[in-house]
C-alpha cells in the first residue's frame, strides 16, 4: 500500500541514504532539500491517493490511516536513520582516539562498517532498499517493523528480525550467531524521532520512555498511573518503565566457554497487552457461544520482563543505562561490576535503570472471549485451555487461508470476570483484512481447526498439529483433548444477530449474557435428557460406522470411588459424551464441579465430548460425525477393559 503510494508520486528515488547529508562524511547536518519535499507532496496529495488506493485495495477499511500516517512514518524513519548515523559517528572517533587495543580497534571498524552500510553501501543504502529493509516498504511479503541487531564486528552486516520476534531474540544477555561469530547483545537503543533535540541523548526526554501501568487480573494496560484497574477496579498489580527500543548492539564474545554457552540461552517473560480504551470502536460478531470483537488498527504492546526469575514470576528486567542504552548484566561478580562500571564511565555519563523493553504498534485485532463456563475455572487450567484454543484457531486459521504460522499471533488474559479473553493479531502492519474473514466465517475456521488437531493420533499434540519450534515453551501446556468440544461447538455456532457496530469490550459482556441466558431457558423448560440422548444414539446407528456406545458407564477416579457416568462411552478407546452439554442442570456449582470431573478425566487421557442439547436436535449428523472422528484416531486402550 505503502509502495502503491510512492508509486502514484512517481518520482526518482534512485538515490542512496547517504545523500541525505550535506557532506557524507559528516553526519551534522540532512539536506533537507531532497525528503521533506518527498514528504510534503505525500502529505498534500495523500487524500487523491488514498481513494486510489481503496480501489485497488478493495474493502480494506485501513487503506485511509495508512496513507494518512504514511509522510510521518516516512519522516520519523528518516530522524531514526540519521540518529543512527549520527551516534555511529561519534563512537567511532571515540573508539579511534582512546588508546589502540585490539578490541578498541574491533569497535571502530564495526562502526565504520555499520557507517558505510547506512549511507553510501551500493546495496543497502539504496533508499527503497533501506525502506524496506526498515519494514516501512512491503519486502519479499508483507510489510513488517523490524528491529536491527548491529553485530558490532567489521566483516558482518546488520542482522534485522520482525520487531516482535527481535525483542526477545535480540535482547541483551542472549547470544546471537551470525557469521561464524558468537555474538552477545550489549545494548538496546530506544533513542527515536520523538526525541526532542538531536544532540540531547536523554532518552527519558525523548517519548521512548514512558510509564505503564498493567493490571494482571484483567489484561488491562495503559500509558497512566492508576492506583486501581479503571476496568476491573482491581488494585494495578504493577507499573513500569518500558523502554520503547527501535535496535540493538552485539559484541563478539569469545571468552564463553560451552558451559555457559547453553546458560545464556534465556527465556525471557512475555507480554502482550491492547492498550485501547473501552471508548475504541469495534465490529461485533454475535455466535453462540461467544461474540468476537474486530477492531481495525488497534493498538498492542509487546514487552520483554527480563529473564523468568522463577515460574510465574515477574521476570528481572534490564538494567539500562538511559544516555547510551549499554546493558549492565545482573549479578556480575564485584571485580567484573567494576569493571562494567569503569568502563561505561570511560565513555558515558549516564547510570543503569531497570526497564521493561516494549515494542508498540497497531495492527487488526480480533478479540474472542471465553467466559467462564467454558473455560477450565482453574487458573493454571484456564491458561492451558487458552494457549491451546488459540494455537489450535491460529493453525485453522493458516489451513482456510493459505497463510504461514507467523501472520497471525495471539494471547490471553483472564476477563476479570473468572473467565478469559483471547485475543488474535495480525503481525502484518496495516492489515491483511484476515480477521475480519474469519471472524466472518467462524464456522469453517473453527471446523478447519478440527481437522488439523483431529485427523491423525497423538496423544496431546505433535508437530503436525499444535507443536512448533517457535512455540517450544507452550509445550507443556498444549494438549488437544481440552479443546476438542469447544472447537466442535464453534464449528456448529450459529449466528445469533448481524455484525454491528459496538464498544470495545462489548462482546465479552454479550458472550457472558448469551450463556447466562441459555442456562435460565434451561432452568425454566426443562428439556428431556432422555429425547436428546435418543437423538444421539439414533444418529449413531443411523450413520452405521460406529458400533453401539456403552450407556452409563462408570468411570472411577484415582482412589477408586465413581468420579462419573458419562451419557455414553467407548471405555476401549477411552471417549466419554455427554450429551447435556450446556444444558439442563444449569446452576453454577453443578457445572463447576462436572467441569472439574471432565478435566480430570482429560487429564487421565480421556477424550471428552460434550454435547449442547441444541445441536444434536438441530444437526444430529454432526454431531455423529465429531464421534466418529475422535473415534477413527483413538488407539485401542490396554487399561480399560471392554464393559
Ligand atoms: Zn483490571
Ligand atoms: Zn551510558
Ligand atoms: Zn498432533
Amino acid at each position: 500500500m505503502r509502495s502503491f503510494a510512492l508509486e502514484e508520486l512517481n518520482q526518482d528515488f534512485s538515490w542512496l541514504m547517504g545523500d541525505l547529508l550535506e557532506d557524507a562524511q559528516n553526519p551534522a547536518t540532512l539536506k533537507n532539500d531532497l525528503y521533506a519535499p518527498l514528504i510534503e507532496v505525500l502529505r498534500s496529495r495523500g487524500p487523491e491517493i488514498a481513494s486510489k488506493a481503496l480501489e485497488v485495495f478493495r474493502g480494506r477499511e485501513s487503506v485511509g490511516s495508512v496513507i494518512a500516517a504514511f509522510p510521518d512514518d516516512l519522516g520519523k524513519t528518516v530522524q531514526d536513520w540519521h540518529v543512527q548515523v549520527l551516534r555511529l559517528h561519534q563512537e567511532f572517533h571515540q573508539y579511534s582516539q582512546i588508546v589502540r587495543t585490539r578490541e578498541g580497534d574491533q569497535k571502530a571498524r564495526a562502526r565504520q562498517r555499520a557507517y558505510r552500510e547506512l549511507t553510501t553501501d551500493r546495496e543497502k543504502a539504496f533508499v527503497l532498499s533501506y525502506l524496506s529493509e526498515t519494514g516501512i516498504l512491503p519486502s519479499y511479503q508483507f510489510p513488517t517493523d523490524t528491529f536491527s541487531l548491529d553485530p558490532g564486528v567489521g566483516d558482518t552486516p546488520t542482522l534485522r528480525r520482525p520487531a516482535w520476534i527481535a525483542l526477545f531474540e535480540f535482547a541483551p544477555g542472549n547470544m546471537v550467531y551470525a557469521n561464524g561469530h558468537k555474538l552477545k547483545s550489549i545494548r538496546a537503543f530506544f533513542e527515536g524521532g520523538r526525541r526532542a533535540a538531536p544532540d540531547d541523548r536523554g532518552a527519558e526526554q525523548s517519548g521512548q520512555v514512558e510509564r505503564f501501568c498493567f493490571c494482571h487480573q484483567c489484561g488491562f494496560a495503559a500509558r497512566e498511573t492508576a492506583n486501581n484497574c479503571p476496568r476491573c477496579a482491581n488494585p494495578i498489580s504493577n507499573q513500569a518503565e518500558v523502554a520503547l527500543i527501535n535496535s540493538f548492539e552485539a559484541e563478539e564474545n569469545t571468552q564463553i566457554t560451552s558451559a555457559e554457552d547453553s546458560r545464556q540461552r534465556l527465556t525471557f517473560k512475555r507480554e502482550e497487552h491492547l492498550l485501547d480504551t473501552e471508548a475504541s470502536e469495534a465490529t461485533l460478531y454475535p455466535y453462540e457461544f461467544v461474540a468476537m470483537e474486530f477492531r481495525s488498527r488497534a493498538h498492542l504492546l509487546v514487552t520483554n520482563w527480563g529473564k523468568h526469575a522463577r515460574r510465574g514470576g515477574q521476570g528481572d528486567r534490564f538494567d539500562l543505562c538511559p544516555n547510551c542504552g549499554r546493558h549492565r548484566p545482573h549479578g556480575l561478580a564485584d571485580k567484573k561490576l567494576e569493571h562494567w562500571e569503569e568502563n561505561h564511565r570511560g565513555i558515558c555519563n549516564g547510570t543503569p535503570k531497570p526497564f521493561i523493553l516494549g515494542y508498540e504498534f497497531s495492527a487488526d485485532v480480533l478479540v474472542l472471549p471465553v467466559p467462564a463456563g467454558i473455560a477450565p475455572a482453574d487458573k493454571d487450567e484456564g491458561r492451558a485451555f487458552c494457549r491451546t484454543l488459540g494455537k489450535a484457531l491460529v493453525v485453522g486459521a493458516q489451513e482456510v487461508l493459505e497463510i504461514e504460522a507467523d501472520e497471525i499471533a495471539y494471547f490471553q488474559h483472564p476477563d476479570g470476570a473468572g473467565g478469559w479473553t483471547l485475543v488474535f493479531y495480525e503481525t502484518a502492519p496495516g492489515g491483511a483484512g484476515y480477521l475480519e474473514l474469519l471472524a466472518k466465517n467462524l464456522g469453517s475456521w473453527a471446523g478447519a481447526a478440527q481437522g488439523r488437531l483431529y485427523n491423525h493420533d497423538c496423544e496431546r499434540s505433535c508437530y503436525r498439529c499444535l507443536k512448533s519450534a517457535r512455540n517450544q515453551f507452550d509445550h507443556a501446556m498444549l494438549n488437544k483433548e481440552l479443546v476438542r468440544s469447544v472447537l466442535f461447538q464453534l464449528s456448529e455456532a450459529q449466528p445469533t444477530a448481524i455484525p454491528r457496530r459496538g464498544r470495545a469490550g462489548e462482546a465479552q459482556k454479550l458472550s457472558i449474557d448469551w450463556l447466562a441466558g441459555l442456562h435460565k431457558t434451561v432452568d425454566a423448560v426443562p428439556t428431556s435428557g432422555t429425547a436428546i440422548e435418543e437423538a444421539l444414539l439414533d444418529a449413531i446407528r443411523v450413520g452405521a460406522r460406529l458400533p453401539e456406545p456403552v450407556a452409563q458407564h462408570s468411570i472411577l477416579g484415582e482412589t477408586g470411588g465413581l468420579l462419573t457416568i458419562p451419557d455414553f462411552a467407548y471405555p476401549e478407546r477411552k471417549i466419554a459424551i455427554y450429551c447435556d452439554g450446556f444444558a439442563y442442570h444449569g446452576n453454577k456449582e453443578t457445572l463447576e464441579s462436572d467441569a472439574r470431573k471432565r478435566n480430570a478425566l482429560q487429564m487421565d487421557g480421556w477424550a471428552v465430548l460434550t454435547f449442547w442439547g441444541r445441536q444434536i436436535l438441530r444437526n444430529p449428523q454432526a454431531c455423529e460425525a465429531q464421534v466418529w472422528q475422535c473415534f477413527q484416531y483413538r488407539r485401542v486402550s490396554e487399561e480399560e477393559e471392554p464393559a
